[in-house]
């Protein structure tokens, strides 16, 4: 099986971590890029004492600047696969919201994987091989109270992920974008407590009423499953799959 060199935003943690252990049990190498360095380190040291290949790049994904010297930095490991994971969360009515942080989540979460994009796909359209994943969100197809700048962001990324698939037609380059349901994670446990403040429930009436209420399987989505997601788009199986949204939700959207 082929080895790719796989660049993973926001890989110090969570989703952006599972994924990275995933393929780096696969044979890939990984390169963790996060804006909080010694997480970075961290990461890729853990996925290397496991037997793995990696390496950590300190990276805000909304600079352009930065994003230019970690291409730098990467030009004899040429990216093959792009995850677009970084991410944060804001809960607050739009009436309060504070407008840096509206400006925020839609740089991190929006701007960033474009500027990435636009980064790295030179390089994959010159060796005809290229993997786009972005991790959008059940609120990249449905909305949620209190979460204007986050939805906002994650709708806007299918509509990027649909053009750059539509201009990435003449050559193997494919991209798409994981849309799970709740995953138990560091962004979602402080979620919760948020949630719990905003509408004035307990946590574990957060967990039922609010997260779990409008999934027919009543589950947090797994880590692994994403992973596991996010290997299948970078199989031969899935080379005709571009512009494509995969929603992971346990039923929530069959309603
Ligand atoms: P997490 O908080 O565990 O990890 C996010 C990582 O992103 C952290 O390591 C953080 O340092 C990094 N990061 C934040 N801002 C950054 C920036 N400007 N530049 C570079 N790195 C930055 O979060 P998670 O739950 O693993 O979320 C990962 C992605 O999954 C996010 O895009 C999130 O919106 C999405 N998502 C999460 C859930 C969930 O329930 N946890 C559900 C749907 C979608």
């Amino acid at each position: 099986m082929a080895s790719y060199n796989v660049f993973i935003t926001g890989g110090a943690s969570g989703i952006g971590y599972g994924i990275a252990e995933k393929l780096a049990e696969s044979g890939h190498h990984i390169i963790i890029a996060d804006i909080n360095q010694n997480a970075a380190q961290d990461a890729a040291q853990s996925l290397k004492n496991n037997g793995g290949s990696a390496q950590a790049v300190t990276v805000d994904v909304c600079d352009a600047e930065q994003i230019a010297q970690v291409r730098e930095q990467l030009a004899d490991t040429p990216v093959d696969i792009l995850v677009n994971n970084a991410g944060i969360q804001h809960v607050e009515k739009l009436d309060s919201f504070p407008p840096h942080k509206w400006q925020q989540l839609i740089n991190i979460m929006l701007v960033g994987p474009a500027l990435l994009t636009q980064a790295f796909l030179p390089g994959m359209r010159e060796r005809n091989f290229g993997r786009i994943i972005n991790v959008g969100s059940i609120h990249s197809v449905v909305a949620s109270p209190y979460k204007s700048a986050y939805v906002a962001a994650k709708h806007g990324l299918l509509g990027f992920a649909k053009t750059v698939a539509l201009e990435t037609g003449d050559c193997d380059v494919t991209i798409n974008t994981l849309c799970p349901a709740y995953v138990k994670t560091p962004l979602v446990e402080q979620q919760i407590a948020a949630q719990a403040k905003e509408n004035n429930l307990t946590e574990e009436e957060v967990i039922n009423k609010i997260m779990l209420e409008p999934m027919p399987k009543k589950q947090f989505i797994s880590i692994e499953e994403l992973a596991g997601t996010a290997a299948f788009l970078i199989s031969p199986a899935a080379r005709n799959i571009t512009g494509q949204t995969m929603i992971l939700d346990g039923g929530w959207t069959a309603r």
